[in-house]
């Protein structure tokens, strides 16, 4: 006998334990099907490991510096294994934390791999579950790139933030925000580190004055950063591997692959239950997140957008409001904030310069480096910069970068000033506490509005 339920989520992750409970809070008896740990990838093996191992890597760095503070330290020692127990702990602490709020929100967890049979039923093992509302939630598994098959040294990101031993040399392939992520923090905890980046600059879908900033960050901790060639030869070699990248070659341990990722639909039954792709490989969804399946719901890594823990929860959100039959919320894809936690951390939302130009803007631009104002000095980074992108015609904000200290915390400000709509003529005039870095968004407004006043 099939056991029915009002929601059925395949998928434990941000977007799908997010949902399951917005669904329980709306009255829908609620089953959230997982075949590997609570929490999904994001708690277990990729945005909270990753955060964890640069946390160790942050203060490492901060020792470092704390001669120039007046704090005699000398060069600190990493104890990787425990660097690592660390890592394990903040999982089981947040993992436990969601088994927790299912539990709370009377949410049941069903253990095993699902695939969907058509027609509201879902297969799991021996047990048949059925439903008028499917939410798939399964997320994105990482890519390996031609010449680099994953297997032995070669290594994803998921394994790479899951290390147990410090790797004497790394090659890092792909410097997007997991590569940067990765790069930064092995060479602060003191590997030799090489990003490799088969376009002309690191992060290259950050605005190009923030790849600039980036890069100077990254060369300065140490780590070797080879852009504009692919990796063109591989060979193994006993405990080594050799990349031949342009005309260099790079020897390293152990080569974390970290250029892309795809969706995780396989065993899903996407065709038995009749859904469809878009053109990226990716399920079709319209605005509430609905496949081409009625009473089929796709949402986070599964669909078009930006592959983030955030986007995925507002989309469950989004997705579990819409089978409930409650008007919901549109979700702006381009302004989702967007964190790479690198040092210098990065953060940006909206257009790059290039994009507003190229989308026939009237482009305003207000540059800013963290040291026109006192925090900047003050908590020791001056070389931050915040560059804000509007359109003069109404002082639209169109999108921000920033490269520096607490970006990812910063730019939130101006998510929501656009998100309340708010223009840069209104943020240059709301009051900002001293000394505080959030300084530099109002000077970078001011400048946007032709007045900076600190610059
Ligand atoms: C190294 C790394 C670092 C990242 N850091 C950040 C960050 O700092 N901030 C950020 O916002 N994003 C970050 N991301 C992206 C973020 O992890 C994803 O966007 C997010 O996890 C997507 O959530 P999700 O709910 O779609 O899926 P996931 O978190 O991938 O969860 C999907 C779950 O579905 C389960 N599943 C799959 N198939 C089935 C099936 N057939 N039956 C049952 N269960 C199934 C899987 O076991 C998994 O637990 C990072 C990604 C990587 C790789």
């Amino acid at each position: 006998m099939a056991e029915e339920f009002d929601l059925i989520i395949v998928g434990s992750g941000p977007g799908g334990y997010v949902a399951a409970i917005r669904g329980s809070q709306l009255g829908l008896k609620t089953a959230v099907i997982e075949r590997g740990p609570i929490g999904g990838r994001c708690l277990n093996v990729a945005c909270i490991p990753a955060k964890a191992v640069l946390r160790s890597a942050d203060i490492a760095a901060e020792i470092r510096e704390a001669g120039e503070f007046g704090i005699e330290v000398g060069e600190p020692t990493i104890d990787f294994a425990k660097v690592s127990a660390r890592r394990v702990s903040v999982i089981e602490s947040l993992t436990g934390g969601v088994a927790g709020l299912m539990k709370k929100n009377s949410i049941e967890m069903v253990e095993g791999s699902a695939t969907l049979t058509g027609n509201g039923g879902v297969k799991v093992g021996e047990r048949e579950l059925t439903s008028k509302r499917i939410i798939l939630a399964t997320g994105s598994v990482g890519r390996p790139l031609p010449g680099l098959d994953f297997g032995g040294q070669i290594i994803g990101t998921e394994e790479a933030w899951a290390l147990d031993k410090l790797p004497a040399r790394l090659a890092v392939v792909g410097a997007g925000a997991s590569g940067a992520e990765l790069a930064s923090a092995y060479v602060r905890l003191g590997s030799e580190v090489t990003l490799i980046e088969a376009l002309d600059r690191v992060l290259p879908s950050e605005d190009a004055d923030i790849s600039k900033a980036a890069a100077r960050g990254f060369k300065k901790q140490g780590i070797v950063v080879l852009t504009g060639s692919p990796v063109s030869a591989v060979e193994h070699q006993d405990s080594t591997v050799k990349l031949t990248v342009g005309d260099k070659v790079v020897e390293a341990d152990l080569v974390v692959v970290a250029a892309g990722r795809g969706p995780d639909v396989e065993g899903l039954g996407l065709e038995t239950a009749g859904i469809a792709l878009d053109d990226r490989g990716l399920i079709a969804v319209d605005d509430a997140l609905r496949t081409s399946v009625d009473g089929i719901w796709a949402i986070g890594d599964l669909v078009r957008g930006p592959a983030l823990a955030h986007k995925a929860s507002d989309e469950g959100i989004i997705a579990a409001e819409d089978s409930a039959g409650l008007a919901t919320h549109p979700i702006i894809l381009s302004d989702i904030p967007r964190a790479t936690f690198c040092t210098p951390n990065i953060s940006s939302f909206g257009l790059t310069e290039a994009q507003a130009i190229e989308a026939g803007h009237d482009v305003v631009v207000g540059k800013v480096p963290y040291g026109a104002v006192g925090a900047g000095t003050v908590y020791g980074d001056r070389t931050g910069v915040v560059k804000l992108i509007g359109d003069r015609k109404y002082g639209e904000i169109l999108g921000c970068h920033i490269c520096g200290a607490k970006a990812p915390e910063l730019i939130q400000e101006l998510v929501n000033a656009k998100a309340l709509e708010g223009g840069y003529p209104e943020v240059a005039r709301i009051v900002h506490g001293h000394p505080t870095l959030s300084e530099a968004l109002m000077e970078a407004a001011r400048a946007a509005d032709g007045w900076l006043i600190h610059g």
